[in-house]
């Protein structure tokens, strides 16, 4: 023997496990455990712990077997003594029969496996038959787990091709008797069934099926450890990130039938409402009936409380004479149980603190807990009732907020799709998540038709082989964007996201060429509807409906209650006034970046940018400049004044100048007609920008060095704003920032320029504002030497979009080819340019703030690469002492809550 504890025991009021055991007795064993201790009543069983399944998977059934094999003889002995029965009786006393299930540390929806009925033989059958005086009950019963047995712990399933063996047997029946249920058949059908499947059995698994419950039940153990390595639970595990090494755990258990005649109900109900949150008791069962009848359609489950079921028939259209006489509610139908489950959901509830999903069956007119759990709950749900919790007294609202899951929020800040119509609907295909919510839509193919369609008040989805800033407009006018390449910070999922608007980028099987669009061999027209779910990735064929949650008071609230115990504080990423107003309103402190280059776009304003491009010299550039000029002047004043008294991050202009000019000849021509030169000029102009690799060539403060009148412009815009606003009696706080810095000389030479163009018009204007000098760390070397940037840097703000490119040496727009099969064969956990990687990449950010501290106390430190609204990497900005973080406006909500849960825990 050896000192292991194996097996947990519980029932009759005594358990050797508690609710805080998950770890070893699972989610399941855990909480079948705590009800005993608390007073639910529960059948009674046994726990094999999950250090066994990692021992059945290093030592092997047999040594397994051998090892736990007395404590399982005397769970199963106290099982026998708790439930008054017998397992393997041979008519001296009740059957005990047994449910065989799993259960890890958290729950793996139907990943695993689970045996029922088991003990059941042509013994039990009889005594069951004849003790329950139900033997239409009985045979069921046997058919259903030699069924279930046959399938799960001795393989027998359909040939390639072939229908289940079993269901023919079944079919063949049927026919004969024209039944058209399984629950028509007589008590005679059954047995020559179950005759039927064990020559089914014999003839696939090639032995008999076993009639010794003990030689059953260690089938049964050893088929759940087993389905711990199926493929599926393998994959599923690998999605929700379930270490490998934590094991299932088995739960045996007495069976409680809930179809044992109209005293015997089974159901499924939730402590409050799942969906809305609403404190209502809630759920659904139907008399003489399994667990699987419930959910499986065949019968119309009745409501549990007479409210629910008045509500139910509401929504239906059903008569209260029709509903009270064919569909009550177990509130009318058996009172006192009713009773008696209300008594006990409250009781669950009140004992977890937080909302029971829980099962249970009436068997013969006595009530069984099955299971209890906190329930899964909609976004809506899920910050209702923390807050209505938190008000009656549950807990503090330390807990309320660690109780929200930040990336959920997202559904309460955008459109969502209806359930139904989003199941019913057909997917065509799934890309990546790039910027959430539901869109549904006419498809287009240019940014054009996407403004004049939506002009003409159609609901557009613009569809491009990828989008660039001249998209722009188009992007803004459509419901949604879809595009056939880009990675999660593509030109389209940035800017999408910034819009609040959905896309879905990289759309597996899709490809478009001018306007002929083909998704995974189906061909689909300009015009037709496509519908895309940003959240899921997944586009789906068609029009589907949406719906748009409103932010109430309890959202509110919890902005509130993340703003009082936040350390860190949060920014937006914004390049126009109406986007900073929207982020303000969801709680952004501030501008963290604001990117130029996209004011260029608007407009006729384009025009100007490509003569200044086309430029020859200095003065040409100048004079291009000086058009420029009073623009930017004007969306820096509107940003600036919608972020009154905050700290609004300026980047000067960043791109390759590429992006600015068009590439198709049409274009082309159009330029030269309308800037009255050549069109040979203009193709020479746009071979001489091009670049073999224009992310790491001529852009950022490369740009600014070669051009310094592009900067001195930009500078002289953003503080003329700021001195006019100051003149208002209004408190603009600019902070200039230069991309893409390296070395230090090169922030120095951009840092005079600014300054001296600062003075020069403080002079003019006869008025001086305060602003700050500042870089992006976003070049590895810069990060490696923050110390030496920092003595110019007043200000550092880590672009961790481009920092990931180059730690990892991934270009951020052609990742998407490989990055899903990297994380698919487990090369990488997540997407890096998703969540910050922090091994590697957090590293030259910890770097950054330590070295820039060492020179200048007081820098500012920030973040504003997408990083910035995601939970984890908030939770490592809160660590490495960042002072904010900056995202784009919808995420702002999420970032605010993610930074207030990191300070809390
Ligand atoms: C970054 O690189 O992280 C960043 C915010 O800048 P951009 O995405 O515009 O390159
Ligand atoms: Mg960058």
């Amino acid at each position: 023997m050896s000192d292991v504890k194996r097996v947990y025991t519980f029932g009759d009021g005594k358990a050797e496990g508690r609710a805080d055991m998950k770890n070893l007795l699972g989610g399941k064993g855990a909480n079948l455990a705590e009800m005993n201790l608390i007073g639910v009543p529960v059948p009674a069983g046994f726990t094999i712990t999950t250090e066994v399944c990692t021992e059945y998977n290093k030592k092997g059934k047999d040594a397994v077997v051998e090892l736990m094999k007395a404590e399982v003889e005397a769970g199963v002995a106290a099982t026998e003594k708790a439930m008054n029965a017998k397992f393997g009786s041979k008519g001296e006393a009740f059957p005990l029969l047994l449910s065989v299930r799993s259960g890890a540390r958290v729950s793996m929806p139907g990943m695993m496996n689970t045996v029922l009925n088991l003990g059941m033989n042509d013994d039990a059958v009889k005594i069951l038959a004849e003790k329950s005086g139900n033997a239409t009950f009985a045979w069921d019963s046997y058919r259903r787990f030699i069924q279930m047995y046959g399938d799960v712990v001795m393989g027998v399933e359909a040939e390639e091709g072939q229908h289940n063996p079993f269901e023919i047997v079944l079919d063949k029946v049927k026919n004969e008797k024209g039944y058209k249920a399984d629950n028509e058949m007589t008590v005679e059908d059954l047995q020559g069934v179950v005759e039927d499947f064990k020559a089914v059995i014999k003839e696939s698994a090639g032995k008999d099926f076993p009639t010794d419950p003990w030689e059953q039940l260690w089938g049964a153990v050893c088929a759940v450890f087993d389905s711990w390595n199926t493929e599926r639970a393998i994959l599923y595990r690998r999605m929700e990130n379930i270490p490998e090494e934590w094991g299932t755990a088995v739960n045996v258990q007495a069976m409680v039938y809930g179809n044992m005649g109209e005293n015997s109900a089974t159901g499924v109900c939730f402590s409050r409402d799942a969906a809305t949150g609403e404190d209502i008791f809630n759920g659904e069962y139907l008399i003489n009936a399994q667990g699987e009848d419930v959910v499986a359609g065949v019968r119309t489950p009745q409501e549990i409380t007479l409210e629910g079921s008045r509500r139910w028939a509401e929504r239906n259209g059903t008569s209260e004479e029709e509903r009270a006489a064919k569909f009550p509610s177990l509130e009318e139908s058996m009172p006192e149980l009713y009773k008696e489950l209300d008594t006990v959901q409250q009781k669950l509830e009140d004992h977890y603190k937080d909302m029971q999903d829980m099962e249970f069956t009436i068997q013969d007119g006595k009530l069984w807990m099955l299971q209890t759990r906190n329930g899964k709950r909609t976004a809506a749900a899920m910050v209702k009732i923390a807050v209505d919790m938190m008000e009656q007294g549950y807990f503090d609202e330390k807990t309320a907020l660690l109780r929200q899951d930040p990336n959920k929020l997202d559904e309460l800040l955008h459109p969502v799709f209806e359930k139904d119509a989003m199941a019913k609907a057909t997917i065509l295909s799934k890309g990546l998540p790039a910027s959430p919510g539901a869109a549904t839509g006419k498809v287009v193919f240019s940014a054009n038709d996407a403004e004049e369609w939506a002009a003409k008040g159609e609901k557009v989805i613009l569809v491009r082989r990828e989008t660039s800033p001249e998209d722009l407009k188009g992007m803004a006018a459509a419901e949604g964007i879809l595009t056939e390449r880009g990675g999660m910070t593509s030109h389209a999922a940035v800017v999408a996201r910034g819009m609040g608007k959905c896309c879905i980028s990289s759309a597996e099987g899709l490809s478009v060429e001018g306007k002929n669009l083909t998704i995974n061999g189906k061909k689909i027209a300009e015009g037709e509807y496509i519908s895309l779910n940003g959240t899921t990735g997944v586009v789906y064929e068609g029009e589907v409906a949406t719906i748009t949650p409103s932010l109430e008071g309890n959202f509110a609230k919890i902005m509130e209650l993340s703003e009082k115990n936040t350390r860190m504080y949060v920014r937006t990423n914004a390049d126009t006034p109406a986007d900073a107003q929207t982020a303000r309103e969801f709680g952004a402190k501030g501008i963290g970046l604001c990117r130029t280059e996209h004011m260029f776009f608007e407009g006729d304003r384009i025009w100007k940018m490509r003569e200044m491009i086309l430029a020859e010299d200095v003065e040409g550039r100048k004079l291009a400049l000086d058009k420029l000029l009073p623009i930017q002047h004007e969306d820096f004043y509107g940003i600036l004044k919608a972020m009154d008294g905050y700290g609004v991050t300026i980047r000067l202009l960043d791109p390759p100048l590429h992006e600015f000019t068009p590439n198709d000849e049409a274009s082309q021509k159009e330029m030269a007609e309308k800037l009255g030169v050549d069109i040979s000029v203009v193709k020479e102009k746009v071979d001489a920008l091009h670049e073999f690799n224009p992310m790491l060539g001529h852009r950022g403060c490369r740009l600014g060095n070669t051009y310094p009148e592009i900067t001195e412009m930009q500078a002289r815009a953003i503080i003329e704003a700021a001195c006019d606003l100051k003149k208002e009696g209004l408190d603009p706080k600019p902070e200039i920032m230069v991309p893409l810095v390296g070395t230090v000389k090169e922030l120095k030479m951009q840092e005079e320029i600014i300054r001296t163009t600062a003075k020069k018009v403080f002079e003019e204007k006869g008025i001086e504002v305060d602003y700050l000098v500042g870089t992006m760390i976003e070049i590895p070397r810069a990060a490696l030497t923050a110390n030496e940037v920092a003595e110019v840097a007043e200000f550092f703000s880590f672009g961790t979009n481009d920092l990931t490119q180059m730690a990892f040496g991934y270009s951020r727009d052609d990742a998407g080819k490989f990055l899903p099969i990297y994380i698919e064969k487990g090369i990488l956990k997540h997407d890096p340019f998703q969540r910050l990687d922090q091994t590697g990449v957090g590293q030259l950010v910890e770097m950054g703030c330590e070295k820039g501290r060492a020179t200048r106390p007081d820098i500012k430190l920030g973040i504003c690469g997408e990083h910035g609204g995601e939970p984890s990497s908030v939770e490592f900005c809160h660590r490495t002492g960042l002072d904010y973080v900056s995202c784009s406006p919808f995420r702002v909500p999420i970032a605010r809550l993610a930074a207030a849960q990191a300070a809390l825990r």
